[in-house]
């Protein structure tokens, strides 16, 4: 590229967008779809993909259509350009006919820059046909991983895209997602056409985000204590079901929070007032289902809270991603329940047998997360296929309070054989019951109490042992039910371990098990990290395999 053309692009940053410099890929990027190839972007949320389709549409003649899934995300970005002076429109199904002709119009007579379009006005026929009269310079596709069903986002209507560009002439594609697993990727360039377009992926670690998971006990409490800190900030709570999200906004009102709710079976018109609110400050916190968020450009949330397990890491990884777009700090905390992951699986009960296999396997991959001991950010890193060797990222909780790990035979032994001899017919609890020698109705009404395994664990707090029994499982030594959710089995390779046991590693997490005095919990024997972190990565690599459909992807 000439020097010339370089300080053009710059100049034009600068004087549309008021930015000194590009962020990472941007420029390549712009550069690239200027050259008329197809252009593929894989960046985390908030490293500025919206430019990359913004900045370019400004330096080609004609009118660069943007198709984007949700309305609000379209008003969000026609308002921002329409704040830095260019000609930014939206077609969808909120424009009244006035408003449509004078936007075609525009469209058509070079006025309009930019038109943000929703996947079902563009199949429109009547709109196919004003589309084909326009000077069209590209199609970006934003959210391009709606496309896939193997995405956290699916949108039918995404499928017949490529169909429609395809009649509007051999226009170049630029595609975006913040969506990294190599099977959506795989499926966003398949549809689209795209398999031969230049890809710019950058790296999904987002340095200024700190991960944090705390089990779930207490949550009211402990969300109140953490909102304390962050008062008068902005911050989103997500909640999975929409009474919960009402009933946790009401406890924050009423602890002195300016809290919205945010759910899909609100009103639209109070969705929209409440989305809003915050965004003008008018509210510090949304508490919101995942209905809320995709595309919201608030540059300034401090925290992500998820009150309620996430239902695969890929999307915890995308609503976090919303905090701390600004570049400053962004707390994202966790609260997980081994209960809650019960409670999702008996949702997905109903489902077909791929599909719950599939939900079940993601669940899976959430329990892994959340119970590791290993550095959070390099777990997240990992399931999106990238590498990360720094030792100590000091910006999650297990690195800043790493958990003591320690060699586990004799309790795991303790845990296994107390599934085997109780018929594995029960869940965590009442194993714990058992293991501890706590003689509730449930015990006795078993006979579980004649059990030799009964009591054998006293000695330590109940929380110790539901880590135990928790851990037994991640390691695949205890195996669920598929047909009973919350009963816990013995796995062939728990029936292997009793019959041969060696040697396994467990964690720690002091902040809710009390370990009883130090002299106790110095006699464990203190094992490598990195014979741990291996072992855990192996089980998750195995873990994938198991969704069919990835099979015949590359192993990452
Ligand atoms: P994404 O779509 O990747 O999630 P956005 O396009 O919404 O991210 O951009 C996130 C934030 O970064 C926005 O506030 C945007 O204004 C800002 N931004 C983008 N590019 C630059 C840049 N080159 N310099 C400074 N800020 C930028
Ligand atoms: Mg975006
Ligand atoms: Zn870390």
């Amino acid at each position: 590229m000439l020097v010339e053309e370089k300080d053009k692009l710059r100049s034009k940053l600068k004087e549309v967008f008021g930015y000194n410099q590009f962020r990472g890929n941007q420029e390549a990027i712009i550069r690239n779809i200027l050259e008329g190839r197809n252009t593929f972007v894989i960046m985390p949320t908030g490293a500025g993909k919206s430019l990359c389709y913004q900045l370019p549409a400004l330096m080609t003649d004609g009118i660069a259509i943007v198709i984007s899934p949700l309305i609000a995300l379209m008003k969000n970005q026609v308002d921002q350009m329409n704040a830095f002076g260019v000609n930014a429109q939206f077609l969808n199904s909120t424009l009244t006919k006035t408003e449509m002709n004078r936007v075609k119009r525009e469209s058509l007579d070079g006025t309009i820059k930019l038109l943000y379009v929703a996947p079902e006005s563009l199949t429109k026929v009547e709109n196919v046909d004003f589309l084909k009269k326009a000077n069209i310079s590209f199609v970006a596709v934003d959210e391009a991983h709606c496309i896939s069903e193997w995405g956290h986002d699916f949108r039918p209507e995404y499928r017949r895209i490529k169909e429609i560009i395809g009649q509007l002439g051999n226009l170049p594609i630029i595609a975006l997602t913040a969506t990294a697993t190599p099977k959506v990727q795989l499926d966003i360039q398949k549809n689209l056409q795209m398999e031969g377009a230049d890809v710019f992926k950058s790296s999904f670690n987002r340095t200024n985000l700190y991960y944090e998971v705390k089990q779930k006990k207490h949550a009211k409490k402990n969300l109140v204590h953490f909102l304390r800190d962050h008062k008068g900030k902005s911050g989103i709570v997500y909640c999975l079901s929409r009474k919960k999200v009402v009933e946790i906004a009401e406890l924050l009102n009423v602890n002195g929070f300016r809290a919205a709710p945010y759910h899909a079976g609100l009103e639209p018109a109070i969705r929209e007032k409440n989305q809003d609110d915050f965004l003008n400050e008018d509210v510090d916190i949304i508490v919101a289902t995942i209905a809320f968020g995709m595309g919201i450009d608030k540059p300034d949330v401090r925290f992500v809270v998820h009150y309620d397990v996430p239902k695969s890491l890929e999307g915890y990884y995308q609503e976090t991603g919303r905090a701390g777009r600004d570049g400053l700090e962004g707390q994202c905390l966790m609260f997980y329940s081994h209960n809650d992951v019960n409670k999702l699986e008996k949702f997905n009960k109903d489902k077909p047998v791929q599909e719950r296999e599939n939900a079940r396997v993601l669940l899976q991959e959430m329990s892994y997360y959340a119970e590791s001991p290993v550095c959070r950010r390099k777990q997240l890193l990992h399931y999106f296929g990238e590498e990360y060797t720094v030792e100590n990222c000091e910006m999650c909780d297990n690195c800043v309070k790493p958990k003591d790990r320690y060699e586990a035979q004799d309790v795991a032994k303790i845990a296994v054989e107390a599934a085997l001899k109780t018929g594995e017919r029960f869940g965590l609890n009442h194993l714990v019951d058992v293991i501890r020698g706590v003689e509730n109705q449930y015990v006795k009404s078993y006979d579980h109490h004649k059990l030799d395994i009964y009591g054998k664990g006293g000695e330590e707090s109940a929380d110790y042992w539901k880590s135990v029994v928790r851990q037994s499982l991640i390691y695949e030594l205890l195996e669920k039910d598929i047909d009973n959710i919350g009963v816990l089995k013995v796995s062939q390779k728990g029936h292997d371990f009793l019959k041969k046991p060696y040697a396994i590693q467990f964690a720690i997490d002091h902040e809710y098990i009390d370990t009883g005095d130090e002299e106790e919990s110095s006699e464990r024997t203190p094992v490598s990290t990195k014979a741990y972190d291996e072992t855990l990565f192996g089980l998750l690599k195995a873990l994938r395999k198991k969704i069919a459909h990835e099979k015949d992807l590359p192993p990452y």
